[in-house]
């Protein structure tokens, strides 16, 4: 048995992040991959400001904001009765460029450390897979399927086969994580169902979809505007256009007619010109199904040596664009705790934890983005919605009555930031936590949230964020001017053998912000404890955190 090795099935976006998350802590994982490369099909379009924190943690944050959009392209969001028709309502947004000079500018307290990127999941999946590749701590087998996995009291047994060869090979390893999407294996053979809600089946995101990627080099030109997202809605149709290079680029979203229909590319093609409102020159590369509407979680997150994360263990609608990033924030949770786990200071309830803390969040999650998807296809379409007429134009209004509250869906830092872990058994509560909100993020050291974000000094560059100070286990966080002393929790995470650096932050602000002496932040930059002196009874505080009863 290789009992420091985590065996990760699936590679996509979420078993890379646990792999990278896993590393940053020097604990070695092996990368089971179906498929030889990742996928080459757009999905999300949205790696969200909590994901690019992470990757900022991860130290690849610059190499993802250098993929996915120009620069100068503006993120607006518009909906039209065709491209070539009526513009309903515009849902204005700001270019990439835009954001990061509003980052320069904003107050040191400003909490978006990280502004949403719009950038294709597939474009981050490659770059994912080229950073994977170069860590000596991940054995990355993409091309390899698990064909079969067991667990024996001392760890877990993977059988695995090369795809092109049917070669097999046994890998023994600690643990393994499910990272295998929606119909994986692990979830399958522990006898776990996803709970939730069907989907809603409605004119558009609820039901079967069909998502298209497509060449349509006059596409920006007809609609008169180079922007990020399209939206139709008419008699015929009700489709959404995504940008994928900003250039020629597309991915195509429609509605199929039943689950088991087979993409047929003319009833696409006919289904993109209502969209357009004219023949205009496409070239398709891909089709994909999909299902909309439905919000699914598993009824459990894992059990003894096998834990899941991702799709495996919560299915979303895509509206908001939480699903990748609800996963990839599970894998920053689950990474600190296996490596607690597999280097010998995590205690019994550690794992545990990860459950408690990460389901009411995917229930959250998923409810909200089916909330938002109602949207688009519950937008009336009067008879005229198209016509140059008043009844025309009485019918534009109403649409853009209903489509201009759609703001939510594009905006929601509370979504992104302020996932929280009240009632953790790894979380040491000292107060009333603030209330949930979808929308707005109000920062907190209340245990259980994520840490209060600060800038430290004039820069805005790596190195400038509180969390760029973090160290990659825990950080104690010595706060304020006159900080106490910290040597004795210090040395009881040291006891521990549990990896800590404490950090002297020695601005007024900095204290104001944390409210606090003294913080603790976890691996995952969630605080565990605060204080004003150290705890008296440090090894149990510390024990406590990493998971003992
Ligand atoms: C149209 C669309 C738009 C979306 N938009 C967004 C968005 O804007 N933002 C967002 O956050 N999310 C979005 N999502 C959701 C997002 O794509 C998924 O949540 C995300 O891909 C899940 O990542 P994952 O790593 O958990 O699973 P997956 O991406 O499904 O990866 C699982 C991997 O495991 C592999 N695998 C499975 N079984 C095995 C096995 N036995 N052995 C080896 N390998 C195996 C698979 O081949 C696959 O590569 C969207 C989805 C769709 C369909």
């Amino acid at each position: 048995m290789t009992k420091d090795l985590v065996a990760i099935i699936g590679g996509g976006p979420v078993g890379m992040g646990l792999a990278l998350n896993l590393a940053a802590l020097g604990t070695r994982s092996v990368l089971i991959n179906t498929q030889p490369r990742p996928r080459w099909h757009p999905k999300g379009s949205t790696q969200n400001s909590r994901t690019m924190e992470h990757y900022r943690r991860l130290g690849i944050v610059d190499k993802i904001r250098g993929l996915g959009l120009p620069l100068d392209l503006k993120t607006d969001v518009v909906y039209y009765t065709s491209l070539n028709g009526w513009e309903l309502a515009r849902l204005p947004m700001p270019s990439e460029r835009q954001k990061l000079e509003a980052r320069r500018a904003a107050p040191a307290t400003d909490q978006v450390v990280e502004p949403i990127f719009r950038c294709n999941q597939m474009h981050a999946e490659a770059a994912l897979f080229d950073h994977v590749r170069t860590s000596g701590l991940i054995d990355t087998r993409y091309g390899w399927e698990c064909v079969a996995w067991s667990e024996q009291a001392d760890g877990v047994t993977v059988e695995i086969e090369e795809v092109e060869t049917g070669r097999r090979e046994t890998i023994r390893a600690a643990f393994v994580a499910g990272c295998d999407g929606g119909h994986g294996c692990v979830r399958r053979q522990l006898g776990i169902e996803y709970q939730g809600e069907a989907p809603t089946i409605t004119p558009y995101q609820g039901g079967p979809m069909v998502s298209s990627y497509l060449r349509a080099p006059d596409l920006h030109a007809v609609a008169g505007d180079r922007c990020w997202q399209y939206w139709v809605v008419n008699h015929k149709v009700r489709s959404n256009i995504v940008a994928v290079d900003g250039k020629t680029e597309f991915l195509f979203n429609t509605r199929l007619e039943r689950p088991d229909q087979t993409p047929d590319q003319a009833m696409i093609a006919e289904a993109f010109r209502a969209s357009v409102g004219r023949d205009i020159d496409v070239e398709f590369i891909s089709h994909g199904t999909w299902t909309a509407g439905q919000a699914f979680v598993a009824e459990r997150f894992g059990a003894g040596r096998a834990w899941m994360a991702g799709d495996a263990v919560h299915l979303f609608t895509p509206a908001g664009g939480f699903g990748m990033n609800t996963g990839v924030d599970d894998a920053a949770n689950l990474g600190w705790k296996l490596a607690g786990m597999v280097q010998g200071w995590g205690g019994p309830r550690l794992l545990e934890s990860y459950e408690i803390e990460r389901r009411p969040i995917a229930f959250r999650n998923t409810g909200a983005a089916k909330a938002l998807s109602r949207n688009i296809g519950q937008t009336p379409v009067g008879p005229e919605i198209d016509h140059d007429s008043q009844g025309g134009m009485q019918a534009r209004r109403e649409a853009e009555a209903y489509l201009s509250g759609g703001s939510a869906e594009f905006s929601s830092l509370g979504v992104q930031l302020g996932a929280r872990y009240n009632s953790s058994p790894v979380i040491v509560s000292d107060g009333s936590p603030p209330a949930d909100d979808l929308v707005n993020y109000r920062p907190s050291s209340t245990p259980g949230g994520r840490a209060p974000h600060l800038w430290i000094g004039d820069g805005r560059d790596i190195g400038g964020s509180i969390f760029d100070r973090f160290g990659k286990g825990f950080t104690v966080l010595r706060l304020g001017p006159r900080p106490p002393a910290v040597d004795g929790l210090m040395a009881a995470f040291a006891a521990r053998g549990v990896p800590v650096s404490a950090v002297d932050v020695p601005s007024s602000l900095a204290r104001d912000l944390y409210e606090r002496d003294i913080a603790v932040i976890r691996p995952d930059q969630h605080v565990a404890w605060r204080g004003n002196q150290q705890p008296h009874d440090a090894r149990s505080v510390v024990a406590r955190m990493v998971g003992d009863d």
